[in-house]
This record gives C-alpha cells, sequence and structure tokens, in this order.
C-alpha cells in the first residue's frame, strides 16, 4: 500500500487488517478484547473515503485542520443525512478557533493550556453533552512539538476537571517516531505512568474526574503495536486506513 493514496474501495480490507493487528497486539499483551478503541484518522482524504469507512464499520473519526473537517462534515450530512459519526479533534487548538470545535466535535485530544480549556468549556453548547477531552503531552520534551510538558500535566489536569462543561478522559501523546517496538515501548510507558499517576491524585483531589479518567491516546500506523502493549486505549490510525496522505494545502 506504499505510496498509493488510497480508494474508497480499499475500505473494507484495510479496515479488517488494522482490525487484525489491534487483536493480534491486544492478545499479545494479555489485553482484553474491545479494550482498544480506533480511531480512523481521515485528515487530507474527503467525504467519499469516510463514507466508505463508515459503510464498511468504523464508527469514529479523527481530523487535524478546522476547516477542511467542518467541509467533509457538512458535505457527509448532505450526502448521508442518516449516518452517525463521531468526530475526534486532534491537531493543534488556535484559541479563535475554540468555539467552532466546541460545537462540531464529540472529543479533543490535543488540549494543552488551561486558556483553551477554558475557552471550549464556555463554549460548549448548553444543549450538547461534556466536551470528552485529553490532555496532550509532549511526553519527550521535543522543544518544537505540541503538548504541555510531563512536569505540568498533573497541575493542568486538576485545574481542567473543575470546568464544568469538559469531561477530562485522560492524556494524548505523540512521542518522537522510533524504529522498532522495543524502541518505542519506553515513550509509551511514560505517559502510562504519567497516567495512573494523574488519576490518583484526581481520586483524591476530583474523584468524579479521577474515576472516568480511563484514556490513553496513543499509537498510529508505525507503533500501535508498542501502544497497546503499553495500555492505549484508543489508537490513532491514519495511514494505514487510508493510504499515504498527500501534503496538507494550508
Ligand atoms: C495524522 C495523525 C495520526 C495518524 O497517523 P498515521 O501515522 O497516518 O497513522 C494520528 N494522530 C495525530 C495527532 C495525527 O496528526
Amino acid at each position: 500500500m506504499n505510496g498509493e493514496h488510497g480508494k474508497p474501495n480499499d475500505a473494507s480490507a484495510r479496515l479488517t487488517a488494522v482490525q487484525a493487528r489491534i487483536r493480534a497486539a491486544s492478545e499479545a499483551s494479555g489485553r482484553p478484547q474491545g479494550s482498544v478503541r480506533l480511531l480512523a484518522v481521515s485528515k487530507t482524504f474527503d467525504s467519499a473515503h469516510v463514507i466508505a469507512m463508515a459503510d464498511a464499520g468504523q464508527d469514529a473519526f479523527g481530523e487535524n485542520y478546522l476547516q477542511e473537517a467542518l467541509d467533509k462534515q457538512a458535505r457527509i450530512a448532505d450526502e448521508r443525512p442518516a449516518l452517525a459519526l463521531e468526530w475526534h479533534f486532534i491537531g493543534p487548538v488556535q484559541s479563535n478557533k475554540t468555539r467552532q470545535i466546541a460545537t462540531h466535535f464529540a472529543w479533543v485530544h490535543s488540549v494543552e493550556r488551561l486558556r483553551i480549556a477554558e475557552r471550549l468549556s464556555a463554549q460548549r453548547p448548553e444543549e450538547m453533552g461534556a466536551l470528552q477531552v485529553c490532555l496532550q503531552v509532549n511526553v519527550d520534551d521535543e522543544p518544537s512539538k505540541s503538548g504541555c510538558t510531563p512536569a505540568e500535566a498533573p497541575e493542568l489536569a486538576v485545574a481542567i476537571a473543575s470546568l464544568p462543561r469538559l469531561a477530562l478522559r485522560g492524556l494524548m501523546a505523540i512521542p518522537a517516531p522510533r524504529e522498532g517496538f522495543d524502541a518505542q515501548l519506553p515513550a509509551f510507558e511514560r505517559v502510562k505512568a504519567l497516567h495512573e499517576a494523574i488519576r490518583e491524585r484526581l481520586m483524591r483531589e476530583a474523584p468524579e474526574t479521577g474515576a472516568r479518567f480511563d484514556t490513553l491516546s496513543m499509537g498510529m500506523t508505525g507503533d500501535l503495536e508498542a501502544a497497546i502493549a503499553q495500555g492505549a486505549t484508543i489508537v490513532r490510525i491514519g495511514t494505514a486506513l487510508f493510504g499515504q496522505r498527500k501534503a496538507h494545502a494550508g
């Protein structure tokens, strides 16, 4: 599948193959079946690709760029009004985009600052349920990468837990790329340990949030096995499902 911009009619075979990878990885690490959720990352792929993947049985989709996502959602609602999809925002959140994100997504994985969390909470529409959020952690402390530092994460989690229209569900991380399962394990292990420490602190200081702080959003096409071995509950998969991406236009 390398170098191929996947056609919509590959959807079913690609989805089955990714589900098999998730199942095998879960089994290999003694995780119960069904404990890892697949988020299909559809950035740069059009509505036809999303619809084909939905028809193959996938219901949750992740997007990085707000305008692209809104256009795609509108087109899908138009073409297939009965299709109920769950949309997750996984890209950097700019503060002038928080209202649209709070209105058009069920989840945001990429919260990294309190200001952004406050705006998302204030702008989440009354008639919608709480916005499900993860705190993004820059687990390798890479200077140019998104996410709060591991050291900042506990305080930030406690502060976000007090926001009324958000449900803080866990951590999201994108480790630096590394080749091979063994090399990939340590960064995911650090995220898992941080998640555990934050959950324990929340259980003391914000028990309602602590009780549902159950999400580790980590693992992509190249490292999902290592992420699952370290406890990932959501893997975010683009390339293996849709094919190689063309560069993003804007
Ligand atoms: C693009 C992207 C993915 C998917 O990556 P693949 O390697 O194509 O599976 C996952 N998470 C985030 C945050 C992304 O931006």
